[in-house]
């Protein structure tokens, strides 16, 4: 049985193990930078040829590959890429592919830093952007209507989980042109797969739930064989590479995603109904509830659950949402997101500070809204801080 025969739980586990001559169990960590040759022959035709021998960290490292190799086949990608951050995959899958000219599509309602290279580092690299609403297909279709080289996307997307409708925009900008890259760190690889649903590119913060406990950052790029052509020249040479330790860490946190997201599932669905009507609550978003007004388009693309991830808005605006938090005891005021630890946060103040207030409203954050981040604690455990700070 090969690797590419494994079921989903196998793969994660086992694949792309390197094993070495000391039969480890447990992936071992590469910590070097270089690699040595026996002669300066050997040197040289390293250097000369395809690229399968190590020569530098910076290229290529066992453990970095093994986590590389095993993201692949999980994804269902010709390649992957590990990068030190999810935002350097997000950079890097972008800046590979456009250049002065070319044109960028995108919802407005983004991760900050994504809205940021979008607009204001590409921007001065002379790409032009067009934001649009990413729930409104009347919207796409219009900025698709002319070449475009890019599409970005984030579904469910960052923080009030609007859904955007993958296999409908995926149409729409190849018929423009255009590469759809995902930013699926939401719907995480387990519940959501948009290769399968048109997309070109994959990218993840790997700190999100691929560790899923908190540890390290890293990021990948999940892609074709073509487009990895693109990727690999400007990895190599603008060098945010993942450590090897930090590879180390996110391949022992594969072993554990489904079971992990599958418990962040169940915990967010219970936390999610059950805060729904509560009195100091207003507007509750939550893919997986039947109030969201793209639920039967979440449950279309996305598989085994919609995310641990809730929004809603806590009733006195900032003063009512800062008290609630400060009132919270087993939940952690942090801007993270996926870990085995339930994290809250007030996007107005935090992720979305450098939004102007136009912008903040046009993607639906009031002075009220707060993200929650659902953990693997005990949901009741989780409900009774949550109902005991709202008061
Ligand atoms: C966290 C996050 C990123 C950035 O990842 P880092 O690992 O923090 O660099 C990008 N996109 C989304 C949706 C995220 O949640």
């Amino acid at each position: 049985m090969s690797e590419q025969d494994w079921a989903n739980e196998t793969l994660l586990i086992h694949a792309g193990r390197l094993r070495s001559q000391f039969d480890e169990t447990s992936e071992a960590i590469w910590m070097t930078s270089g690699y040595v040759y026996k002669t300066a022959e050997e040197a040289e035709s390293a250097f000369k040829n395809d690229g399968s021998r190590f020569v530098y960290s910076r290229y290529r490292n066992p453990t970095v590959d093994m986590f590389e190799r095993r993201m692949a086949l999980y994804e269902g990608a010709e390649r992957a890429f590990a990068t030190s951050s999810g935002m350097a995959a997000v950079y890097a899958a972008l800046a590979a592919g456009l250049k002065a000219g070319d044109r960028i599509v995108a919802p407005h309602a983004l991760f900050g830093s994504c809205l940021y290279i979008i607009n204001d580092i590409l921007g001065r690299f002379g790409v032009q952007a067009t934001l649009v609403d990413g729930t409104d297909l009347a919207q796409w279709r219009e900025a698709l209507s002319r070449p475009a080289n890019i599409v970005f996307l984030e579904s469910p997307a960052n923080p009030m989980l609007d859904i955007v409708d993958i296999r409908e925009v995926a149409k729409l900008a190849h018929a423009a042109g255009a590469l759809v890259v995902v930013d699926n760190v939401f719907a995480t690889p387990v519940l959501q797969k948009p290769l399968q649903l048109g997309a070109d590119v994959v990218v993840y913060s790997a700190t999100k739930h691929i560790d899923g406990q908190g540890r390290c950052l890293g990021g990948v790029i999940l892609c074709s064989n073509a487009y990895g052509e693109k990727v690999a020249p400007f990895l190599r040479h603008t060098g945010p590479s993942l450590s090897p330790f930090n590879a180390w860490v996110l391949l022992k946190g594969l072993e554990t995603l489904e079971l992990r997201v599958a418990r962040h599932v169940e915990n967010a669905a219970k936390l999610a109904a059950a805060l729904e009507h509560h009195p100091k609550i207003e507007r509750l978003s939550y893919p997986g509830l039947k109030s969201h007004p793209q639920h039967a388009l979440a449950a279309a693309q996305m598989k085994g659950g919609f995310g641990n991830l809730i929004a809603f808005n806590i009733k006195g605006g900032k003063d009512g949402a800062f008290a609630a938090l400060n009132r919270l005891q087993l939940i952690a005021i942090s801007n993270n997101l996926g870990d085995a630890k339930s994290l809250i946060t007030h996007p107005a103040t935090t992720t979305h500070q450098r939004l102007t207030d136009a912008e903040r409203a046009r993607v639906g954050i009031t002075d009220g809204t707060v993200r929650l981040s659902v953990g693997l604690e005990n949901a009741d455990d989780l409900l009774k801080d949550l109902t005991n700070a709202l008061g």
